[in-house]
C-alpha cells in the first residue's frame, strides 16, 4: 500500500503528476477540489457551502475540508493506497494526517513565481464552449477563436497579474509551514516541475523508487 500527499502551486501540473501516478499504480486519486465541484454540479448541501464560501472570495474552511477528507477516507476504496492533493491545508491537519495515515512520502512540485505567471497567464477559454486552450502548450489554430466551436477565447477573469500575484503569496503562506513539518520527518521529494511533463513523472518515481511506468497499449 502507497500513500502520497501531492503540493503544487497552480500551473504546477498536480492533477497530470496525480493521475499518471495513481492510474498506474492503481492509487485512488483523491482531489479536494475535484470533490468540492461534484459537490456543487450536483447540488448537495456541501456544494451549497462551497458556492456561498467561494462567492465571498474566500476559500473553503479547514474545518469544511478536514470532513471531506476524513469521510472519503473512510469510504476506503483505496486497496493499493492513495495520492491526495488538497489536503493538508495547515499545519494541525498535517501533523494528523502523518500519525493517522502512515504517508509514504509528499511529492513537492517546485515551479519559480515568474514560471507561475507565464504558465497561469496563458490559459485561455472558450467563452462558448468551455474548452481550455493555452498559449503555450495547446494553441488555438486561429488566435483568439475556438478550434471547435469557432467561440471568442477570453482569459478566467481571476487569472489577471494582481490577482494572480495574491495567489502566489497566499500559496507560499499557507504551504511553507507545512514543508517544513513534512521535512522534519524527511520525506519530501522537491521535484523541478519546470521539466517536460513525463520527466517530471520520473524524478518523483526515481526518487520514491517506485517502479516505472509500465508502456502504453
Ligand atoms: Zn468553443
Amino acid at each position: 500500500m502507497r500513500k502520497f500527499v501531492i503540493m503544487g502551486i497552480q500551473g504546477s501540473g498536480k492533477g497530470t503528476q496525480a493521475k499518471l501516478l495513481a492510474d498506474d499504480l492503481d492509487l485512488e486519486h483523491i482531489s479536494v477540489g475535484e470533490i468540492f465541484r461534484w459537490n456543487v454540479q450536483h447540488h448537495t448541501k456541501l456544494g451549497a457551502q462551497v458556492r456561498r464560501t467561494v462567492a465571498t472570495g474566500r476559500l473553503v474552511g479547514d474545518d469544511v475540508v478536514e470532513a471531506v477528507v476524513r469521510q472519503r477516507l473512510t469510504d476506503h476504496d483505496w486497496n493499493y493506497g492513495f495520492i491526495i492533493d488538497g489536503f493538508p491545508r495547515s499545519a494541525r491537519q498535517a501533523e494528523f494526517f502523518l500519525e493517522s495515515y502512515d504517508i509514504d512520502g509528499v511529492i513537492n512540485l517546485e515551479l519559480p513565481d515568474e514560471e507561475v505567471q507565464r504558465r497561469v497567464l496563458a490559459r485561455r477559454l472558450c467563452t462558448q464552449c468551455g474548452l481550455d486552450y493555452n498559449l503555450i502548450a495547446s494553441r488555438p489554430q486561429v488566435p483568439d477563436v475556438c478550434d471547435v466551436c469557432g467561440g471568442r477565447l477570453a482569459a478566467r477573469e481571476d487569472d489577471n497579474p494582481e490577482a494572480l500575484a495574491v495567489r502566489v503569496a497566499e500559496y507560499h503562506e499557507q504551504t511553507k509551514p507545512l514543508i517544513e513539518i513534512f521535512q522534519r520527518k524527511e520525506f519530501v521529494a522537491s521535484v523541478d516541475a519546470t521539466a517536460p511533463v513525463l520527466e517530471v513523472q520520473t524524478a518523483i518515481r526515481t526518487h520514491f523508487e517506485l517502479p516505472p511506468r509500465s508502456p502504453g497499449p
